[in-house]
């Protein structure tokens, strides 16, 4: 799974790959393996060695167990360690059954003993397997599913490997199943996702087949065909056709008001089917939702249909006036016969996917295709071809005269977002109407003046960034398409910056709003640099910055990032992401930087106002944070994540603190204006030497307090060995301007303790800083 540009990048503890590198490495190499498992281990009760023993032998645990993974899997294979206890593998070319053996001879490996202090130590793993191929499921997918799995497993009691979470549903008693399906339908756990059917000849989408996923919490998603028997052996799957059919109708309601017209058709069960009141239903989803009834299709199957014939005739003819289609799914596999098959007022067969399947196997299908595609057409019906999943299958049905082709060929079923950013959007679907190309017409280009005019008032009004940030997404989607958009923030010569985030897909993930990132790696300093847009149009295969080797491993395939300005200064970027290659254009990255152009105002407002409540706590003169700031801090709920957004730096969970204080000695001698210089000679002085993990606070007029967290000792040190050397400076240079006014005497205090305690901490550093100048004079 090598590949020959990647920095590789690893953990520094187990030498495994890092997360990020792992799901690079598998996103790499998907496209080329029949199919891909991950395995995903974790540690049983792992805190307990940290907690019993120590670290050190924590992590002596931890890379001992990178060791034996490494040793039990193929060579093939890719390992990492995603985080804490957490590891990951990826296999390329062995099936599910081989998976589940190395997954077991991974965990029986990780079982042996350990010798920590003297004594055997036993931790076990638990381990989730998921199997996928590309394109039905990404990375990220299959370390999902996996992790259902895992949780599955330690569910079930730890120390074992579990595949994929659908299997318990149909392990589990009928009873158990049809009352957890309650729970979710309740909970609206049940979710539609939707698979575009193509038409063949001009391979336009031409609607969709809306499909039920259910959504456990703990299990992960599980397959219809994991839960639907059970529901029709019940009558709860009539509650569940109900909602389906509501729920699409909805939907292709909402896409119809956008100008999308997508025929979607909905699986009926024939208990459904047979209920009396059932075409009353159909006609109440339609009128509540304002769906145009033609744009409805309704697939019952072929034994549905023949289960008794005359009253199915009775249904599909009351269906048939309320002007929806009908389908035949699954043909071939019933017995229909010719003559009851001219009897159904149908509109539709959709060829079974077994049929399809066989077009290149061994026992050849394809006279059977034929034969009904022929017989279709000779009743006026048109045909559908499911399961095509190959170049070749699609040549010869289309060739044969098949009207429309569902298949993971043209994109397996997805949530409803993502069914509409790739059908619509990104690929077939002309762009949105207004969408104008560079050099329009003064008359178009007045229409996205206007629509501009929109979006800014729209950004003045909603001032908080999170809202901000979807509502710059939906905007912006329609004329330049994009599958998560970010904003990102950082204020002059910073070395982090926060990034504001919204997918549009269920399936790309975006950051925690505010996340922090060091600018360096990121695009952005190079936009600082150019203050022109970036735009990369494939970054798999051509990575600009360090940042992009991230995004990939996301699915992210092009991205285009516009420069904030304010004056002449970049405060930040407006970013959209693709997960198609390719998809961007001159015009799309001009279009952006007129956007970004056009907001930066309104944008550098809202990213003020999200500082807000520490922004007036900071003295841009002295560099220094004003003592109500600490006074923030010593009462957030969280003070590290408190501090992180405060001045835009990560700072991890402390327990002590070290106040460093340093004193003016001399200043009441100075007038105002030599009395702030002074300070703010402090505060420049700290600013150029700045301490990672601590903040400078004027706690007084003549005093400035360095707060500083978990062992900081020698950068502080540092810190104030600069501070006394430049101190030197300047009073040597003051002597020799013989201005005794310019002299500097400072005296500092320093102590370390509990934080909870901090305010002893503080008056011992302030109390020995004090002692020393009442020593000296
Ligand atoms: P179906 O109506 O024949 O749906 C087509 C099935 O084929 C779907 O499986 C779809 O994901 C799968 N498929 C599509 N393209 C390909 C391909 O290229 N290769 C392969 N191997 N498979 C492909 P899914 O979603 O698992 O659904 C299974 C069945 O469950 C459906 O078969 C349908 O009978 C039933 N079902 C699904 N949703 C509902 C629902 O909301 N209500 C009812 N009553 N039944 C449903
Ligand atoms: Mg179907
Ligand atoms: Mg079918």
């Amino acid at each position: 799974m090598g590949n020959d540009f990647l920095p590789v990048q690893r953990d520094a503890l187990t030498n495994l790959f890092s997360r990020s590198h792992f799901l690079y490495a598998v996103a790499q190499a998907m496209p080329n393996a029949p199919t891909v498992s991950i395995l995903l281990v974790n540690l049983d009760r792992f805190r307990m060695v940290n907690e019993h023993f120590s670290y050190a032998d924590g992590d002596m645990v931890l890379r001992e167990t990178a060791q034996r993974i490494s040793t039990a899997i193929p060579m093939s294979a890719t390992a990492s360690r995603l985080c804490a206890d957490e590891f990951a593998v990826a296999l390329t070319d062995v099936d599910k059954d081989g998976a589940e053996a190395v997954a077991e001879r991974v965990r029986l490996a990780i079982a042996e003993p350990h010798h920590i202090a003297g004594t055997e130590v036993i931790v076990t793993a638990s381990v989730g397997i998921a199997t996928g191929s590309h394109p039905q499921a990404t990375a990220e997918q299959l370390l999902r599913q996996a992790d259902a799995a895992v949780r599955c497993a330690k569910q079930l009691g730890s120390n074992q490997v579990r595949t994929d979470c659908a299997r318990p549903p149909r392990e589990l008693p009928p009873l158990m199943v049809e009352t957890m399906l309650r729970h979710a339908l309740r909970n609206r756990d049940l979710q539609i996702y939707y698979q575009p059917k193509v038409h063949a000849k001009s391979m336009q989408v031409v609607g969709a087949e809306a499909l039920c996923r259910w959504r456990h919490p703990e299990l992960g998603d599980i397959p219809p065909h994991a839960f639907i028997p059970i529901a029709e052996s019940s009558d709860l799957i009539l509650p569940i056709d109900e909602y389906v059919l509501r729920a699409v109708c909805e939907q292709g309601s909402t896409w119809l008001k956008q100008g999308y017209r997508v025929r979607t058709s909905v699986n009926i069960s024939s208990r459904q089917f047979l209920q009396p009141s059932f075409p009353h239903l159909v006609e109440q989803a339609l009128a509540e939702s304002g769906l145009e009834p033609s744009l409805l299709e309704l697939e019952i199957t072929e034994r549905t249909a023949m289960y008794d014939v005359e009253r199915a005739v009775h249904i599909l003819t009351k269906l048939r006036q309320i002007g929806v289609r009908i389908a035949i799914d699954d043909f071939g596999v019933g017995y229909s016969s010719l003559n009851y098959l001219m009897q159904f007022p149908v509109h539709t067969l959709k060829i079974d996917r077994s049929f399809t399947a066989g077009i290149q196997s061994a026992v050849n299908q394809t006279p059977i295709i034929g034969a009904i595609i022929s017989l279709a057409k000779s009743l006026n019906l048109s045909v559908v071809a499911e399961g095509v999943e190959t170049v070749q299958q699609f040549d010869f049905l289309r060739d044969s005269k098949c009207d429309e082709i569902q298949g993971y060929l043209f994109g397996a079923p997805v949530p409803p977002t993502s069914f509409q950013l790739s059908a619509f959007i990104a690929t077939l679907q002309p762009r949105h109407p207004h969408f104008v190309p560079d050099d329009a017409h003064n008359l178009e280009r007045f229409s996205e003046r206007e629509w501009l005019d929109t979006v800014l008032t729209n950004v003045r009004r909603r001032p908080r960034l999170h809202e901000l940030t979807s509502y710059l997404a939906d905007a912006i989607v329609e004329h330049v398409p994009l599958d998560r958009l970010s904003l990102e923030f950082a204020e002059n010569g910073a070395a982090f910056s926060a990034v504001h985030e919204v997918s549009l897909r269920d399936d790309v993930p975006a950051r925690p709003v505010g996340t922090l990132i060091p600018v360096a790696n990121s695009g952005l300093a190079f936009v600082q640099r150019t203050k022109q847009p970036v735009m990369c149009v494939d970054i798999l295969h051509n990575p600009e910055f360090d940042d992009d080797y991230g995004l990939a491993a996301e699915g992210i395939q092009s991205v285009i990032r516009a420069p904030l300005l304010r004056g002449n200064r970049v405060f930040g970027t407006l970013n959209v992401q693709s997960t198609l290659e390719r998809v961007y254009t001159e015009a799309d990255r001009k279009r952006l930087q007129r956007t970004a152009e056009r907001l930066s105002d309104a944008l550098y407002a809202a990213y003020q106002d999200a500082r807000q409540p520490v922004s007036h706590l900071y003295d841009a003169k002295t560099k220094l944070y004003h003592r109500a700031f600490l006074v923030e801090l010593l009462t957030a709920d969280a003070p590290s994540a408190w501090l992180s957004q405060a001045v835009q730096r990560p700072f991890s969970e402390w327990t002590t603190a070290t106040a460093v204080v340093v004193s003016i000695a001399n200043h009441e001698n100075m007038d105002l204006l030599e009395g702030e210089q002074a300070v703010a000679y402090i505060g420049q002085c700290w600013s150029t030497h700045a301490v990672p993990n601590a903040v400078a606070i004027r706690m007084g007029a003549n005093e400035v307090l360095v707060l500083a967290f978990d062992q900081p000792s020698l950068s502080v040190t540092h810190f104030l060995h600069q501070l006394r050397s430049h101190i030197q400076l300047l009073n040597v240079r003051a002597d020799r301007l013989g201005d005794a006014s310019q002299r500097l005497e400072v005296y500092t205090g320093q102590a370390t303790g509990d934080w909870r305690a901090f305010w002893r901490v503080y008056a011992d550093a302030r109390e020995q800083a004090l002692a020393l100048q009442r020593a000296n004079g």
